[in-house]
């Protein structure tokens, strides 16, 4: 199967995507959300610390113009659990998260807190999104931040990605590849949205996975 798939993370930089002004118009008028996010959760988290991260991911997502719904999905120690909601077929609006523990420690100070799997090949194709939580965690500590809050910024970050199909970033707001612990312990509201551009970017792939 030629299939190319790429894996992404905070750590990579890579340029800003132009947008053509007929997709741009596109997106505003074909839009027809919401974008749903099958959860697998493999680190135990809180329900109530989940319900905060994704209150984060959906005020993000709300300042894109995006609607987000979730499905927590079942697990156990062998994966994936097959029941209802999530044993049916993704539909082209939904996204999987996992959310997992890092299998091994970070060995510099840059660490990764997620990746992405995208089908360059199928604009339908599956879509998943891992965030190591513990690492996340750990950022958020250092940096005196809401850990809950940065797990929904990690999160709202892969989504970004898949709803780009790329790996692209941007010099600023929650696409920037790179995130400090100054950045995170400042909590400048601009840092932590995603730029109009992206966003319209965004809109426009997530209606045409409508259309397929
Ligand atoms: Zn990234």
């Amino acid at each position: 199967m030629n299939t190319k798939r790429i894996f992404t993370s905070l750590v990579f930089v890579v340029g800003l995507v132009g947008l053509q002004r007929a997709e741009i118009a596109a997106a505003e008028n074909a839009y027809r959300g919401p974008a749903v996010i099958r959860t697998y959760d493999y680190t135990g988290i809180p329900t109530h610390d989940l319900a905060r991260a994704w209150d984060e991911v959906q005020a993000i997502f709300d300042e894109a113009g995006i609607a987000v719904e979730w499905k927590t999905c079942p697990v156990t120690s062998d994966g994936p659990a097959v029941s209802r909601p999530c044993s049916e077929m993704l539909q082209p609006n939904e996204f999987v998260l996992r959310l997992v523990a890092s299998s091994s420690a970070p060995v510099n100070r840059r660490v990764s807190l997620g990746y992405t799997l995208i089908d360059l090949q199928s604009e339908s194709g599956p879509l998943l999104m891992t965030v190591f939580r513990d690492l996340v965690g750990t950022l958020a500590r250092d940096a005196g931040a809401n850990h809950p809050s940065m797990l929904g910024r990690a999160i709202a970050h892969e989504l970004g990605h898949l709803l780009l199909g790329n790996v692209m970033h941007s010099d600023g707001g929650l696409m920037r590849p790179f995130w400090s612990r100054s950045e995170i312990a400042h909590n400048s509201r601009p840092d932590w949205l995603i730029r109009p551009g992206q966003a319209r970017q965004m809109r426009n792939r997530l209606a045409s996975r409508h259309g397929t």
